[in-house]
């Protein structure tokens, strides 16, 4: 079987680690290197959730997307069991499993988030949406009406539900960003995109989106990019054959819609 650091390795050559950002923390975060590995669970995040999942099915490897310590949104200052953080980072080290988070650089490499993203929504002649890798463009097989294309997306997802904005265009000329990259719609408008599809977009956002005259859909940060989790998975069991790996069936989207 392989070392934690065999699979990290391997890993590399899936999201080449010069393609993450400057702020990200990628890599084997939590764990030893040099331990050998008998079964990966993968999930989007590492949580309490997913951390109880791999203790019981025994599993000492967790393949993640998102880092879970030292980025922007999870400073790691101190180790505490009296801290959710540190609790978690803890239950890690004391059951001895390891955690590889591979981020920013599994966003933008071939193959990653962004083209998972856009095989889901079965975009056709798909091609990178910004220089830095991030984002996707490609066409739909069939032009649809915008609230088709809210409900197709929403299914294609299994999102909860998707918020949009109208920008008075029917859909064809798809961009679609996994994650937050509400940054990216005046992008994929100046590239002649009538639709952007990405997630954590705030009302001005949207608004923005009318000048733009640009389609915005919010398909939800967990539904945009948990289609990573079979890329993943589908790449260690190809690279690791006799290696059990597992999809987190713990993790969900932490956020529920009331309709
Ligand atoms: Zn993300």
């Amino acid at each position: 079987m392989p070392t934690v650091r065999e699979v990290e390795k391997a890993l590399y050559e899936l999201a080449p680690r010069d393609l993450a950002q400057n702020w990200d923390n990628v890599g084997l975060l939590v764990g030893d290197p040099d331990r050998e590995v008998t079964a990966v669970l993968v999930a989007l995040d590492v949580t309490q959730a997913v951390t109880e999942e791999a203790e019981e099915r025994g599993c000492d490897l967790i393949v993640a997307h998102h880092p879970l310590m030292n980025c922007t949104w999870s400073p790691v200052q101190s180790v505490r069991t009296d801290h959710p953080q540190g609790r978690l980072i803890t239950t890690l080290i004391q059951n001895e499993i390891s955690a590889i988070c591979m981020h920013t650089n599994l966003d933008s490499t071939k193959g990653g988030v962004n083209d998972a993203l856009a095989a889901a929504l079965d975009l056709q002649d798909v091609s990178p949406l910004s220089e830095d890798g991030i984002g996707r463009i490609g066409v739909l097989k069939r032009e649809m009406p915008l609230a088709e294309f809210a409900a197709y997306v929403k299914e294609r997802l299994q999102a909860g539900g998707v918020r949009y904005a109208d920008g008075g265009k029917s859909v064809r000329q798809v961009a679609v960003g996994g994650g937050a990259c509400g940054e990216y719609a005046t992008l994929a408008a100046s590239l002649g995109c009538d639709t952007f599809v990405t997630a954590d977009l705030k009302y001005h956002d949207f608004q923005n989106a009318l000048g733009l005259g640009v389609n915005l859909l919010d398909a939800g940060h967990f539904p945009t990019e948990n289609v990573v989790c079979s890329v993943l998975d589908d790449f260690l069991r190809s690279r690791f054959p006799g290696l059990a790996v597992i999809c987190s069936s713990a993790h969900r989207d932490v956020i529920h819609y009331y309709i």
